[in-house]
């Protein structure tokens, strides 16, 4: 194996991670921060985080047949969920191309992984997807609502005809709720396979490290057995708890980034060669034309700004490249960039 490579070079425009480009407003850090000086971190956190249990179950309105429990980050839910479930034998499986986490974890946990993959629209196989499953009859599948990287959202009724078919659990990964506009926490309960993975991250927390999976109280309580015990530091607990309150200057900067999102959707569409996919995300997939992922890439790097290059993932991602939605001023130097490497 080798450890998960993050770049750590510092670099003027930073969108190759999906993080939200927006700082607070400096009254709203002054209000964090005199928070922050009433907790005591001396002490062991609350086990349970149950103030913000509480607080996250009311903003999502989980009906009280639904447990919930909270990872640091939803990349350590994903892994309990490896823990929870692995063994010999198990298998996870996944539409490939998908989130990387999911093959990892399930190699950390000796559990068989396959991948299934997506149509070359980047829509289910749902015929692959059903002969997968009868013939590896996996604990775990994973459905990315929208998808990384694809960033499309998957067919409903397709989705559902995988609930149905999959003799094990399935977890919906809504980790780019906030610019999505669809969801699947109305729909937990109608199957009794059916979990919910979401993050704090995409939305502006990244740094916190906060995610959560709400799903029917046995199989979350299954997921606790496995989970140590004070993983929500304090200081997450009570930031997240602040950030809830503030909700509004999130759902401001969420807003901004879908807007920027379509500025920059049309502007990738007028670049010769280059093919931007639809997004209910906050990043765009684009195909290049053969051979001119890499240089791109490159030369966005030489000009100080760092994306995602998926082309030497190969098969459906060949020459395609993953942007992060900035703000308008990193939107419009990347496009100018971008413009005198395509036409340079
Ligand atoms: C970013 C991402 C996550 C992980 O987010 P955390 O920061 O660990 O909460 C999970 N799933 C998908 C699909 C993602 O893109």
């Amino acid at each position: 194996m080798s450890a998960y490579a993050i770049p750590d070079e510092r670099y003027a425009i930073k969108l190759d991670a999906m993080e939200n480009p927006y700082s607070w407003p400096e009254a709203m850090v002054q209000a964090w921060l005199q928070r922050l000086q009433g907790v005591g971190v001396n002490r062991y956190p609350d086990p349970a985080a149950r103030e913000l249990t509480a607080s996250l179950r009311q903003q999502l309105e989980l009906p009280s047949a639904m447990g919930l429990i909270l990872g640091n980050g939803s990349d350590e839910l994903i892994q309990l969920l490896a823990l929870t479930l692995g063994g010999a034998g198990r298998v996870v499986l996944a539409p490939e191309p998908g989130f990387v986490m999911y093959r990892m974890t399930a190699q950390f946990a000796a559990m068989a992984y396959v991948a299934v993959p997506l149509t070359t629209g980047f829509e289910l196989d749902l015929d692959a997807m059903l002969a997968a499953i009868a013939h590896h009859q996996p604990a775990l599948i994973y459905l990315a609502y929208p998808n990384n990287p694809t960033g499309n959202l998957f067919a409903e009724e397709e989705m559902e005809a995988i609930l149905a078919a999959a003799p094990g659990w399935v977890v919906v990964d809504e980790a780019y709720h906030p610019f999505a506009g669809r969801s699947w926490v109305k729909r937990l309960g109608e199957f009794p396979n059916l979990l919910l993975l979401r993050t704090l991250s995409k939305m502006g927390l990244a740094g916190l490290r906060l995610g959560m999976l709400a799903g029917p109280q046995a199989l979350v309580a299954e997921v606790n057995k496995v989970r140590l015990p004070y993983n929500i530091n304090t200081l997450t607990q009570e930031s997240a708890l602040f950030a809830l309150e503030h909700q509004a200057e999130f759902d401001r900067q969420t807003a901004l980034i879908r807007e920027q999102r379509q500025w920059l959707a049309t502007a990738l569409h007028q670049l010769p060669g280059v093919t931007p996919y639809p997004s209910a995300a906050n990043f765009i997939l684009l195909r290049m034309a053969p051979g001119q992922a890499d240089m791109v890439a490159e030369g966005l790097k030489r000009a100080g700004t760092l994306i995602k290059n998926l082309s030497p993932v190969g098969g459906l991602l060949a020459n395609c490249l993953r942007i992060t939605v900035g703000t308008p001023e990193e939107n419009s130097t990347l496009m100018t960039q971008l413009r005198a490497l395509v036409q340079g």
